[in-house]
């Protein structure tokens, strides 16, 4: 279908992209843990995998894009007592751990709307998912890769590793990791140090438990996934990510579990983004500079000297490639907020640049560079920098200095905004509030002709054209002087 390279973090290889089932493509991508409003560190792995799915849609493939949410908060690490973070913050609140859960998957979803982020194909949640996770423990600890202890089941990495390499993904050696792992308290069950739970018997305060054959309790931290990942997408599928922090020890485990459950290596390519940092800090709570999503939109953070529109915060990522660390300083995320206007602004004069008979730019030169940065491991920077390159061909045209005939000014436009809506997943927030009073004259219009079908009980049409509106990004919204609407 395409030249589509990826960066495999498995061989540690550029390798061709090739489906199993062309032209289906499955991509698993560990979600977010709802404990709390969505914060930077969300937003380059949810953008950069709504890119992939994005551009391997352009490509033609049929893709089923599976994100999780883990609903099940999971402990720090194995030998924590007591709730998880869920449930903490559940007893904080004094609501029901589900609450909590609802509250910020709902906050999650409303922040990557605004950061025009696309919802997966299937969104599954771990609490949803637990007799398939029960199932996996069970055929793991059939095939005599677990062994029970004091009612929690514990994964045996040492048998795992005399068979199959345990490590690689992430390039841990395990002999150095037997000597390194402290013994932590609590981790007496276990026959190693880093062996990890597959089920843990929960305590008497734990709120968040099922039944199982061994305990009453709950999931280990790494089995979701590859229980929720086989459900959707098969012993074997096409893609795996996530960021890099999930590399060890979460997908290091998958694999483990994947592999002796199912018998197969589960994942063909192996993604991960990296991680941000702030005014060159590692980003944390700690640090006291992990900045909330909603925050980084209002401005209201000490660190920030000004509101940045979700857009500049995507384009700022994009304008990084995903393997490359992201620093955020005001300095960066203002030159990206001009970088963007300056690309809007050429799609606004595109229209209006004045015709010729013959074209003196190369249009289809500048589409196969734009695909070759893609293609080489979704290399956007290199594809942004196209996109400028294009910016200044149309100052030139706009300047009488090149040409362009009146079918290629169209051709152009549909490329650019294939690249830059499309693929790029960008939105134009400044049609609204831009000088220009067509767009909101027609939806003016539109609400008015919506609001004489609704005095004539023509509830179909009404609700047709508050739906079509919505689907194009504006919302209506009903009040007692009529309706309102704003882009959403
Ligand atoms: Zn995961």
């Amino acid at each position: 279908m395409s030249d589509f390279t990826i960066y495999n973090t498995l061989s540690r290889e550029k390798e061709k992209f090739v489906p199993l089932h062309p032209p289906f493509a499955g991509i698993y991508v560990c979600g977010p843990t709802v404990y709390g409003d969505a914060h930077l560190g969300h937003a380059r792995p949810a953008i950069t995998f709504d890119l992939l799915f994005r551009y391997l849609r352009h490509l033609g493939y049929k893709v089923r894009y599976v994100r999780n949410i883990t609903d099940v908060g999971h402990l720090e690490n194995d030998a924590d007592a007591g709730n998880d973070k869920i449930a903490k913050k559940a007893l904080l609140e004094q609501i029901e751990p589900m609450e909590v859960v609802q509250r910020y998957t709902d906050n999650y979803h409303r922040n990557m709307d605004q950061l025009n982020v696309l919802m997966p194909s299937i969104e599954p949640r771990a609490s949803g998912h637990i007799p398939e996770q029960i199932e996996m423990v069970a055929t793991i600890l059939e095939a005599g890769y677990a062994y029970i202890s004091n009612g929690s089941v514990y994964f045996d990495v040492e048998k795992y590793h005399q068979s199959n390499p345990y490590g690689q993904l992430s390039g841990r050696v395990l002999e150095d990791l037997l000597a390194t792992t402290r013994e932590l308290e609590g981790q007496q069950e276990k026959r190693n140090p880093f062996d990890f739970a597959l089920w843990k018997q929960a305590e008497p305060e734990h709120i968040m438990r099922w039944k199982s054959p061994w305990s009453e309790g709950f999931p280990g931290w790494h089995l979701e996934c590859s229980a929720m990942s086989r459900k959707y997408l098969g012993d074997e599928f096409d893609i795996h990510g996530g960021g890099m922090d999930l590399l060890f020890p979460h997908h290091e485990c998958e694999i483990a579990q994947s592999k002796i459950a199912t018998g197969k290596d589960s994942v063909r390519y192996w993604m991960h983004n990296n991680l941000i940092t702030i005014n060159g800090q590692k980003m944390g709570k700690s640090l006291g500079n992990s900045i909330i999503l909603d925050d980084m939109f209002s401005g209201n953070h000490p660190l920030l000297e000004q509101a940045y529109d979700p857009m500049t915060i995507r384009f700022f990522i994009l304008q990084a490639h995903y393997r490359s660390t992201l620093d955020f300083s005001n300095e960066a995320l203002q030159a990206s907020e001009k970088g963007f206007a300056r690309l809007m602004k050429a799609l606004s004069i595109l229209e209006k640049l004045p015709r010729s008979p013959q074209t003196t730019i190369d249009i289809d030169g500048w589409e196969t560079r734009c695909h070759d940065a893609l293609n080489d491991d979704l290399n956007t920077p290199v594809m942004i920098s196209h996109l400028f390159d294009m910016v200044r061909q149309i100052n030139l045209i706009n300047d009488g200095k090149e040409q362009v005939t009146d079918t290629d000014i169209a051709r152009l436009g549909l490329k650019l905004s294939a690249f830059i809506f499309d693929i790029l997943g960008l939105r134009d927030n400044s049609i609204a509030d831009s000088g220009s009073t067509v767009l909101p004259d027609v939806i003016r219009l539109l609400l008015d002709i919506r609001q004489e079908a609704k005095k004539n009980k023509d509830f179909t049409l009404s609700d047709r054209i508050r739906n079509e509106l919505g689907n194009i990004g504006i919302k209506v919204k009903d009040g007692k002087d009529g309706a309102e609407w704003e882009m959403g």
